[in-house]
């Protein structure tokens, strides 16, 4: 007994209630550098530090004495050379003959510590690295998405040009492909952002037939070019709303039904519908999820490529057909929907069809049954991108004033190609944000435009300032940035501006948003008159 307690791989110490050590093994004698047998009989002080005493005094013997004993306690000892020793200690009181004595279990904790600032130091190297890969994203996101801004909008205004045959097919090539690009890089962007943790998802309840509606409608021109019939199955969980990122979920949606267009027969259908979701490859509904599906009556997939169907860049042969395709998109809507909670998967039968679906958990409320928008007939186009020849000559003289804050040449040429075709607008630009500011408020313009990354301060500055000053508080702002984020959005929308467009933007788009702004101006302008 005695030589199991002296080699035993803990210390192992008795004390009486004056201090006296009445026993020690030697495995904690040796840990703290004496010989065996030399502390007993001695004083716990002994081995004690300044701090351990207090401890001791103050902690460790009142509780031995009210409760009997003390556990898991961080304790350091003095060694024979003075050094601190790191100890764990369980102690418990004894009763033995009418006599209290106190036992002590001690284990070293100088490796656990070891261990420990490893880990943290581990951590805060990945810490340092997943921010370092954040900031190299966005920047990336930033330096890519700028030059296709200039090419896209460039592209689009010459089509909007008369132009003859050839010229008109190349300018298409241009656009086409600046639209590819543009596609490729979001995507990579978007997969390393989920892969580095950093991919936002904002959630809320959205209704799935409106969401279904909204990808039908973006796909239907692609459908109506490859002559495949696509449509949405009625069910009644079409009712049902679920819980998603409504943009991310039409993004998933489209991209399920663009296959299902892509990759399908001659003459053939594609269907998306909301049906109950399953457990895992059963055909057992589960109450609380949804699934949609988008089903095609394509080729299907041999069983051995299904492996590989999730696997970025994997294209499965379909890049020696004249297909177009990244090899991305699945890789990415998969990773969306568990972004949101939820999963994705297909099945596939060979020479009918495959079935791709996404499931989400379903949200308590039921939808609206007014939530219905109300469709933008042509007649209400608001900003005709082709100024009429009647009204070019009716508005010759600018009338309004449009101010565009911006660092990079090419973005302000571009703009101001744009607005050519306003004639009654002034159009002014100012290549940083002093500049800016002195100009809003010598020229006060209708609407200004405004770059985040300036080269003297970040266009939130300016806006703030802008928002601040009483002359210029009243001016629509719209903020221009290369960073798609949407917490940016979310931010610069709350801080005070009217529009948020993330470049490249569609030069439609940016005129139907500077129409309705300088109309809602020349309201506020009347009114003020
Ligand atoms: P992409 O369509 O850009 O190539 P995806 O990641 O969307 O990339 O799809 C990966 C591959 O999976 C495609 O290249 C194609 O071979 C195959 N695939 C995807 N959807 C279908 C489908 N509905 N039917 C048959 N094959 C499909």
């Amino acid at each position: 007994m005695d030589e199991l307690l002296d080699t035993a791989p803990c210390g192992f110490l008795v004390f009486e209630d004056d201090g006296t050590i009445s026993l020690i093994n030697q495995t904690l004698s040796a840990w703290l550098g004496y010989e065996p047998g030399e502390l007993a009989g001695r004083s716990l002080n002994t081995i004690l530090s300044v701090g351990g005493r207090i401890f001791h005094q103050t902690h460790i013997l009142p509780l031995l004495q009210m409760s009997g004993k003390a556990e898991e306690i961080y304790f350091s000892l003095k060694a024979k050379d003075g050094q601190a020793v790191a100890m764990l200690t369980n102690a418990a009181r004894r009763e033995k003959s009418g006599r209290s004595s106190n036992h002590c279990v001690f284990l070293p904790m100088r490796q656990r510590r070891e261990y420990e600032d490893e880990l943290l130091q581990a951590k805060k190297v990945a810490d340092e690295a997943s921010q370092a890969k954040a900031k190299f994203l966005s920047m990336m996101s930033h330096e890519l998405r700028t030059p296709m801004n200039a090419i896209l909008g460039f592209g689009q205004l010459l089509q909007m040009d008369e132009l003859d045959e050839l010229q008109a097919e190349s300018v298409d090539h241009i656009v086409k492909s600046a639209q590819h690009l543009l596609e490729l890089i979001n995507e990579v962007l978007d997969i390393s952002r989920i892969e580095a943790g950093h991919l936002e998802v904002s959630i809320e309840s959205v209704s799935s037939h409106e969401i279904m509606s909204e990808a039908l409608g973006m796909a239907r021109p692609l459908a109506a070019k490859a002559g495949i019939e696509a449509k949405m199955l009625p069910g009644v969980l079409g009712e049902r709303s679920v819980f998603a990122d409504r943009g991310r979920l039409r993004q998933v949606l489209l991209n399920l039904l663009a296959n299902g267009i892509k990759y399908n027969r001659p003459g053939g259908t594609v269907t998306i519908a909301a049906e109950a979701a399953r457990k895992k490859n059963t055909d057992t509904a589960i109450d609380r999820a949804l699934r949609f599906s988008v089903c095609d009556t394509g080729a299907g997939i041999a069983p051995d490529k299904l492996l590989k169907l999730f696997l970025p860049f994997e294209r499965l042969g379909a890049e020696k057909s004249d297909v177009e395709g990244t090899g991305l998109g699945l890789a990415l809507s998969k990773r969306l929907a568990e972004a949101m909670g939820g999963n994705l998967g297909v099945r596939s039968i060979m020479g009918e069809g495959s079935c791709f679906w996404i499931e989400l958990p379903i949200a308590d409320e039921e939808i609206a049954s007014d939530g219905v928008s109300t469709p933008v007939s042509a007649g209400d186009e608001l900003f005709s991108t082709q100024a009429p020849e009647n009204e070019k000559t009716k508005a010759a003289s600018p009338t309004v004033k449009v101010l565009y804050i911006d660092d990079s040449d090419s973005n302000v040429y571009l703009m101001q190609r744009i607005f050519t075709r306003r004639p009654e607008v002034h159009f002014l630009s100012a290549a940083n944000g002093a500049a800016g500011l002195e100009m809003a408020q010598s020229e006060l313009p209708a609407l200004i435009l405004l770059d985040l990354e300036l080269p003297d301060m970040n266009g939130d500055a300016v806006l703030q300032q802008l928002l601040a000053d009483e002359r210029t508080a009243v001016i629509p702002v719209v903020m221009l940035s290369a960073d798609a984020a949407p917490h940016q959005a979310k931010r610069l929308l709350e801080l005070g501006a009217r529009e948020y467009l993330t470049k490249p933007f569609e030069v439609e788009h940016l005129m139907k948003v500077v129409q309705e702004l300088l109309e809602e101006s020349a309201r506020v302008n009347a009114k003020g008159a």
